[in-house]
């Protein structure tokens, strides 16, 4: 097996809440898909620093029975067509169609939507970002060792107790998001010379 390639850039990001605005219940129709404002400018500009865009995303809507898998993956080919329309690209959309009653493995806080994407693309999870609106998001993040980004959104965050070692970048935006991991990223390439 070929040795994870270290200069891959690898950037996973949720979807609701992050590229889109978070609904009150459940998309299930691409007229309910709203791009937050500063998404499509941010996408474009991650893909323009060689940053691949993973989606990792829970659609339990699937596994409720409120529409079809069909539908969301019309839903992620519309959003991806709007994307590339902006100049930004999706490497890969990875979701989970269950329900929290399921006990699936891959419904995230469980880690396995990122084990999958780290196999296919042969990627060491310890040098990615993944950037979340959801405390389930950080744990995930956590425990299969990417770096989190915690978008605050409009919502406020409860206090998150970490370690040192965890410590949580917590920022307005993805906007926001991508210009810390940048500078972070830019640090090390620094140090690491
Ligand atoms: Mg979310
Ligand atoms: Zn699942």
């Amino acid at each position: 097996m070929p040795q994870p390639n270290k200069n891959k850039k690898i950037l996973f990001l949720d979807r609701d809440g992050v590229i889109n605005v978070e609904p009150e219940g459940y998309i299930t129709d691409w007229s309910d898909f709203e791009f937050l404002p500063d998404a499509l400018d941010t996408i474009k500009r991650a893909t323009d620093e060689g940053y691949r865009i993973i989606i990792i995303s829970n659609q339990s809507a699937i596994g409720r029975g409120m529409c079809s898998k069909e539908t969301i993956d019309e839903i992620m080919s519309n959003m991806i067509e709007t994307i590339e329309a902006h100049g930004g690209k999706i490497k890969d959309i990875f979701y989970c169609p269950h329900t929290p009653d399921d006990m699936c493995k891959c419904r995230k806080p469980e880690p396995d939507l990122f084990f999958q994407a780290a196999e296919k693309y042969n990627i060491k999870l310890t040098s990615t970002w993944f950037v979340g609106d959801k405390l389930t998001d950080v744990a995930v993040a956590i425990r299969v060792g990417t770096r989190p980004i915690l978008i605050r959104g409009g919502k406020p965050v409860p206090d998150i107790s970490v370690t040192e070692d965890d410590a949580v970048a917590v920022v307005n935006n993805l906007s926001e998001a991508f210009e810390y991991l940048l500078s972070i990223d830019k640090l090390r390439v620094v140090t690491d010379a």
